[in-house]
């Protein structure tokens, strides 16, 4: 069986670290400028010489059993070309739906599954004739290309919105969305096999630091019935609307006020997710293996976990910037060059016991 993962990044490297002991073999579809150390040694490259390189695509496709993604943004037009070839999972419709917050929020409404108060602008004219549906603060997205904080800004006041105004590019969507006061981040991740079984792992609690993941812990101590219950649901009813195949993750907002405890979901990713990187440690199927699973048909893997598991994103340090690892705690260095802020690699820690696991994150944390 052979797997062909458009990208070469480090969710395809995990992808094929996952999937080799399984006998799998991987294609990854590169663009001409990305660079392959991540999936070194793992599988065929295939790169794309420009953007109408058809010929390549169709030797991708001839060669690989089923083809899947490791980012949402993914140029739509290659998956249609693609799919006339072979099967995609996750569909190329739902990646479309994701891709785009516009149609994501979009989707997520139609469900009636909560999400923050918002609109959607296309000009200057537009934001400063709707801002007052929303208080001060507020968060302005970018519809596409808006992953890890990129193209978000955060609105204070008048002044601050009137000086975003003029920056902003006319005639792109975007969406302006109230501020949250959460009382933690916290995200589903599930598969759905291509017979429509869903599995979820346990909820995941997640601290991100200027739009960036910073670290999750799994399971989110003291979820209550209620918010898991919520979550999954939320996430059946949209995976199931999608008819969606392979992992995803469905990232929210946990609110507690006068009114008791709510989840609004901010967003959903069509794909392994960082905040699912402890399954490697903490659980006896990881994110990574259960996707291949569901995508090439065969049976979904167990997604209980054992323990606690804290994991740790490495931002912007070299390899020689690491601390010395301890007995419990595992790296997975992704080979990429050093670039500050880029994620370089992550570090599982796992124990019994949530007082000593932060203990020991927070001085790991300390000395990265
Ligand atoms: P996103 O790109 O939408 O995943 O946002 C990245 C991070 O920015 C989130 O994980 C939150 O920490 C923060 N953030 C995004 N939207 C909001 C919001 N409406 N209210 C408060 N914080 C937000």
């Amino acid at each position: 069986m052979r797997v062909g993962i458009v990208g070469a990044g480090q969710l395809a490297r995990m992808l094929a670290l996952a999937g080799i002991p399984m006998g799998i073999e991987f294609n990854f579809l590169l663009k001409k400028q990305d660079d392959n150390r991540c999936v070194e040694g793992f599988g065929t490259c295939y790169r794309l010489d420009n953007d109408t390189d058809t010929e390549t695509l169709k030797q991708f496709a001839a060669n690989s059993d089923v083809i899947t993604i490791e980012s949402e943004q993914v140029n739509i037009e290659y998956l249609e070309k693609l799919q006339q070839f072979c099967n995609i999972y996750p569909p190329v419709n739902a990646v479309r739906e994701l891709q785009n917050r516009v149609r994501e929020k979009q989707v997520l409404q139609d469900l009636k599954i909560n999400t923050a108060p918002h609109f959607v602008f296309h000009s200057h004219a537009e934001l400063l004739e709707k801002h007052s549906l929303l208080e001060f603060p507020f968060v302005i997205k970018s519809a596409s290309d808006g992953y890890d904080g990129k193209n978000q800004y955060r609105v204070k006041d008048k002044n601050q919105l009137l000086a975003l105004a003029d920056k902003l590019p006319e005639g792109h969507a975007f969406i302006a969305e109230a501020f949250i006061k959460f009382t933690r981040e916290i995200s589903f991740i599930a598969v759905r096999s291509r017979g429509g079984e869903i599995r979820f792992y346990t909820p995941i609690e997640n601290v991100h630091c200027d739009g960036i993941l910073h670290s999750s812990l799994a399971p989110a101590p003291n979820t209550s019935d209620v918010i898991t219950k919520t979550g999954q649901e939320f996430f059946s009813k949209l995976l199931n609307h999608l008819d969606y195949v392979g992992v995803a993750a469905m990232e929210c907002f946990e609110v507690h006020d006068d009114q008791g405890e709510t989840l609004l979901v901010n967003e959903i990713a069509p794909r392994v997710h960082n905040s699912g990187h402890w399954t490697d440690a903490g659980c006896n199927i990881s994110q990574f293996e259960n996707h291949l699973r569901a995508v090439l048909d065969l049976a979904l893997g167990s997604t209980e976990h054992h323990g606690f598991t804290y994991m740790i994103n490495i931002l912007g340090k070299g390899y020689e910037q690491l601390p010395p690892l301890t007995s419990d705690t595992a790296l997975h260095w992704y080979n990429k060059t050093t670039r500050p802020g880029r994620k370089m690699g992550h570090i599982n820690i796992y124990g019994q016991n949530t007082s000593e696991l932060k203990r020991q994150k927070d001085e790991l944390y300390n000395s990265l």
